[in-house]
């Protein structure tokens, strides 16, 4: 039997950017086992997470069942009226954020929360219409608050690291006109990896990492060159679609390896910076 080295690299002064999603399964517990013991060992985290599942209970727990919309391309977004936003809102920046700092404090980690709009953390263009495709016919959807992140505000994100801090952020975002916007978690979490200069983006899900044929989690693809990743997005379906895409856009804007890794197991974190996963790099 191989033994595994738990032991955190030497740190560095490149912060380490993670993302765990919110889709059933995550052990958020185990992941900040592994925060606590890399941050006590003298490295800058970053934390962004998402809450899909949460939200999707919660919305049908108040009467308001959630709506997908699918892009021309396949691509699978949350149909964000203004009320869906204040329920993700809610769980997001609400709930989950605040159990995952407890989970961080009770660990001696000092975690702040703060979502996208705090202080322009992260912010980006609210899309005016989104082009859907809705019983076969495609329609511009117009009451939507979504967008895409496109500015970090890494001045504040650096007063907080460098004073000890290990920021655990969420959507939502920020519109540049200052209203709250619903965007994609791994795509958020690849424009804070790259502006924040971070060496490493680990995604952490609820699978193993991108499988050839999913949900056979023998497939699990180990390494993918960033050439490969056009190649790549063909094996993905639904939400992971995004998942590839984030590591491309992450790679190109200078970030050396992206690992999607699973977060239900033991040493989620640990077994990701060891390769465990599917790695993607230049
Ligand atoms: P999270 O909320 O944790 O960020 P998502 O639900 O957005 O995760 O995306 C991960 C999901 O993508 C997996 O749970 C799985 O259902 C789905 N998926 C689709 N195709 C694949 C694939 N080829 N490999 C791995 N997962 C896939």
């Amino acid at each position: 039997m191989t033994s595994i080295n738990f032991q955190s690299p030497a740190p560095s002064s490149q912060p380490l950017v993670i993302k765990v999603g919110g889709s059933a399964g995550i052990n958020y517990d185990l992941v900040c086992d592994d925060i606590a013991q890399l941050v006590k060992d003298g490295a800058r985290i970053v934390l962004v997470h998402g809450g899909s599942d949460e939200t999707n209970k919660i919305s049908t727990q108040l009467g308001k069942p959630p709506r997908v919309l699918t892009s021309p391309q396949g691509y699978t977004s949350r149909y964000t009226d203004s009320e869906t936003l204040d329920i993700f809102s809610m769980v997001y920046a609400g709930k989950m954020n605040t159990r995952i700092v407890e989970r961080l404090l009770k660990r001696g980690t000092k975690a702040i929360g703060l979502s996208g709009v705090d202080g322009r953390l992260m912010e980006g263009t609210r899309k005016t219409s989104v082009r859907a495709v809705i019983d076969g016919k495609q329609v511009l959807v117009r009451d939507d608050f979504t967008g895409k992140v496109e500015k970090i505000n890494t001045e504040l994100l650096n007063l907080l690291l460098n004073a000890g801090y290990t920021p655990v952020i969420s959507p939502p975002a920020v519109s540049y006109e200052g209203e709250a916007i619903n965007v994609d978690g791994d795509r958020a979490s690849a424009m804070l990896a790259s502006a924040i200069g971070a060496k490493q983006l680990i995604i952490l899900s609820n699978i193993p990492g991108l499988l050839r044929s999913f949900p056979d989690e023998s497939t699990l693809i180990p390494t993918i060159k960033f050439d490969g990743l056009e190649q790549a997005l063909g094996f993905a379906e639904g939400r992971m679609k995004k998942k590839v895409l984030c590591a491309s856009e992450a790679i190109a804007g200078g970030v050396e390896q992206v690992v999607f890794a699973d977060a239900r197991v033991e040493r989620p974190i640990f077994n990701a910076m060891q390769g465990k996963g599917t790695v993607i790099s230049r």
